[in-house]
């Protein structure tokens, strides 16, 4: 039996009767864009990450975008981020009109090194972005100190990190405003594209819902050059259904990252940390190997499904490589590239799954 990456059948068949409820509801309510589902679903993911607003925008690409524009990010300025994150990140960061200036990542928790960003810094810089990458929070109390030391603005990307908590707060609560992605394959995903940016700061708020459509505060009157960037009522009733179960889905995930973490326990690779007081989500669960393609290989051929996130950081990508970066290179981004695999990870994956792949990578190891 072939073990999928991830499984998103698995996904609609454990929610199926509810999800099947809330899209013939909006089905029938003949109303698509922008109504009562998508108040709802805000106001429960805000209740949910106990920031005051939340605001459904079309992806997590816009949703980074919107965050920068609301905040008033753009030409001349620069965003310090990664390289070692989805290319949406630094899209976003140059649709918005500003620069994306990378920093080396720290090699335990796969996040902006926080040892990095001050020297990074030029009278240009306006923000700090921190990916919560694989689920795991960035060091979000030196990056909230030095922002304050410095004056810039947060946004956390929290594409990967739905529900993931930091020191007792969960992520997108600690920033200036935050930005999430409901792609299907994201710990809380829609059946399509959508996003949300969520903020505490009521004026960043109201500007988000004018930038999302048309830059309207009132109907057909664009106060400012806005977008058409809008959750639909579809995607919100069913992510209202998913939001329900992400505790317990996020749990899942947690505990079937433990499994790995003890049946891998070793083997010559790297496996996921945990920084004290914080608690990941597992987005992905990521190894790191020496042999890591001859290992994807022989995972293959088990049937066994694996990915690379990602094998080429953004400032080696041929749209990307006129970006400076801060340091003079980028080493540990660079040495992780060629070592990481994601393994099979999804709340619906059984402990005895988790034990075929770690049997499977023990043979590859006592065999090869
Ligand atoms: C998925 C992702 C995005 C982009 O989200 P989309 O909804 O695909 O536009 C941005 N940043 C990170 C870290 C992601 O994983």
């Amino acid at each position: 039996m072939a073990i999928p990456l991830v499984d998103l059948q698995a996904e609609y068949m454990a929610l199926k009767t509810g999800l099947d409820a809330a899209a013939s509801r909006v089905l029938a309510s003949g109303w698509y864009i922008l109504g009562q589902e998508v108040a709802a679903f805000e106001a429960e993911f805000a209740a949910y990450l106990g920031v005051a607003q939340a605001v459904g925008v079309a992806s997590g690409t816009d949703a980074v975008l919107l965050a920068c524009r609301a905040l008033e990010i753009g030409p001349g300025d620069e965003v310090i981020t990664v390289a070692h994150t989805a290319v949406a990140t630094i899209a976003a960061i140059e649709l918005s009109g500003a620069t994306p200036l990378f920093v080396d990542i720290d090699p335990q928790t796969y996040t902006l090194d926080v040892t990095q960003i001050e020297a990074a810094i030029t009278p240009r810089t306006r923000a700090i972005m921190p990916v919560h990458l694989y689920g795991h929070p960035a060091g979000m109390a030196a990056i909230l100190a030095i922002a304050r030391r410095h004056q810039l603005l947060v946004i956390e990307d929290c594409a990967q990190a739905h529900g993931a908590s930091y020191q007792g707060q969960r992520v997108g609560s600690m920033g200036d405003a935050a930005a999430f992605s409901f792609y299907p394959t994201k710990n809380l995903g829609a059946i399509g594209d959508g996003g949300a940016v969520v903020t505490n700061n009521p004026a960043v708020a109201e500007r988000l819902k004018m930038l999302r459509q048309y830059g309207w505060r009132e109907r057909y009157i664009s106060d400012i050059a806005g977008y058409n960037s809008r959750l639909d009522e579809l995607q919100a009733a069913l992510l209202r259904v998913k939001l329900a179960h992400l505790e317990q889905f996020n749990e899942a995930r947690r505990r079937l990252a433990a499994a790995y973490q003890e049946q891998l326990a070793g083997l010559p690779l790297t496996l996921p940390i945990i920084q004290p007081g914080c608690e990941p989500v597992f987005h992905l669960y990521v190894i790191q190997s020496g042999q890591r393609n001859e290992l994807q290989k022989y995972l293959a051929n088990q049937g066994i499904g694996t990915a690379i996130q990602y094998p080429v950081p953004v400032h080696r990508q041929p749209a990307y490589h006129r970006l400076g970066y801060a340091a003079n290179s980028l080493p540990i981004t660079e040495q992780v590239c060629g070592r990481i695999l994601s393994l099979p990870l999804h709340p619906h994956l059984t402990q005895k799954q988790i034990s075929r792949v770690s049997q499977t990578i023990r043979s590859f190891y006592h065999n090869g």
